[in-house]
């Protein structure tokens, strides 16, 4: 089906995409006093090499990209077709082990004594088995070591981050005209997900539908509970397109609402905006958070807005930087994270209203453009 939204699918990325980010991983390895890093699959594998295997198993694939020295990526030799294929094998060598054989053996000749920084998502048995062969050899987690790497995102990335959240975009506009009022939460969630593929995602992550009581439990995906006249509904979706992550939230309420419903959801718009306002190159991801709390606090809801304003997003819908109270890693331009405080009331409803923005040279900018003033919905 085509992608009402107009967006074009991006070329694929290509082998020389992957060696230069495999050369500036080396480079910032390298400037991080690292011996190397150590890539297993998930976000860093596929962004260093495209490659990402069928199924994560316990079989360890792991790409070693040496600070000097060519990167090697070691798969079980039964993935080795699909490894070979990946798009970016043509800038890595490939070696493989068989089962029977001593994995970790394998795989600690092509590490050596040294520092290494590993993806934040490898198992733990992997890391045991490396530690048993290489007794003097170090590891820290790829997000402290460089947390910039993925962070940044390039042209091409931002035009994928745009889309999908444009998409998303689409997906809220449509789903302002179906009924709320008399269906579950379920039925208005599968909406949401169709939605999201009718505009080009092909993988959703999460649908989001959070009414009435339902709405102040900020991890309530949805349920059984039939929306009623006079709810207020948070719907938060996303997913991925072309490789790329949306993430968005709006609250939305069924009829007219009440004073304190609208008090409350302009409390939380405001403090959306004050988080947006407060974006700038070099300050600490933490003072976004501080910006959007100081709003609810003010207004004497502190106490209900209980998780930080944001997450990075890029290859997945959740990853670092997170925006949140002791993160001192400063703001850069292509830095990309959502913006979302909410006031939740236990037992009655919650508002919440995130964003996907980027920063840029001047401030940022939004991946997600709808109002943010509440909808009324049928
Ligand atoms: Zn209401
Ligand atoms: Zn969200
Ligand atoms: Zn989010």
């Amino acid at each position: 089906m085509s992608d009402p939204t107009g967006s074009a699918e991006p070329a694929p990325f290509t082998a020389a995409d992957f060696e230069t980010r495999l050369r500036r991983a080396a480079e910032a390895a390298r400037e991080a006093g690292l011996t190397g890093l150590l890539l297993t699959p998930g976000p860093d594998l596929l962004y260093l090499s495209g490659y990402a295997p069928v199924a994560i198993t316990e079989r360890i694939t792991m790409l070693v990209v040496p600070v000097d020295g060519e990167p090697t990526m070691i798969v079980p030799k039964l993935e080795r077709p699909d490894a070979e294929e990946s798009p970016g094998s043509a800038v890595f060598a490939l070696a493989d082990w068989t089962d029977g054989s001593d994995p970790y053996e394998a795989t600690a000749r092509l590490l050596g004594p040294g520092r290494y920084a590993l993806s934040d998502s490898a198992w733990a048995m992997h890391l045991l088995g490396l530690q048993a062969h290489l007794p003097d050899t170090t590891y820290g987690s790829m997000t402290a070591e460089i947390p910039m790497l993925r962070a940044i995102k390039d042209d091409d990335e931002l035009a994928r981050l745009a889309a999908a959240g444009a998409a998303a975009d689409a997906a809220y506009g449509e789903i302002l005209g179906v009924r709320f009022a008399g269906r579950t939460e379920t039925e208005v969630g599968l909406d949401l997900a169709d939605l999201l593929r009718r505009f080009g995602h092909s993988q959703v992550d999460f649908t989001v539908v959070g009414s009435g009581p339902n709405g102040a439990n900020p991890h309530h995906e949805m349920g059984d509970r039939v929306i009623e006249h006079g709810d207020m509904v948070v719907l938060d979706f996303g997913g991925l397109k072309h490789g790329y992550g949306s993430d968005t939230t709006r609250t939305v309420h069924v009829g007219e609402p009440t004073d304190e419903e609208r008090e409350v959801h302009e409390i939380v718009q405001r403090a959306q905006q004050a988080g947006f306002e407060s974006v700038r190159v070099g300050v600490a991801c933490q003072e976004v958070d501080r910006a959007a709390r100081a709003v609810i606090t003010d207004a004497g809801y502190g106490e209900q807005f209980i998780h930080r304003v944001g997450h990075g997003i890029g290859l997945t819908t959740h990853e670092p930087p997170y925006m949140v109270e002791g993160e001192q890693l400063p703001m850069r331009p292509g830095m990309c994270f959502s913006i979302e405080p909410g006031i939740y009331l236990p037992g009655r409803f919650g508002v919440r209203i995130e964003d996907i923005v980027t920063v840029t040279a001047d401030g940022a900018r939004r991946f997600n453009v709808t109002p943010r003033e509440m909808a009324i919905v049928e």
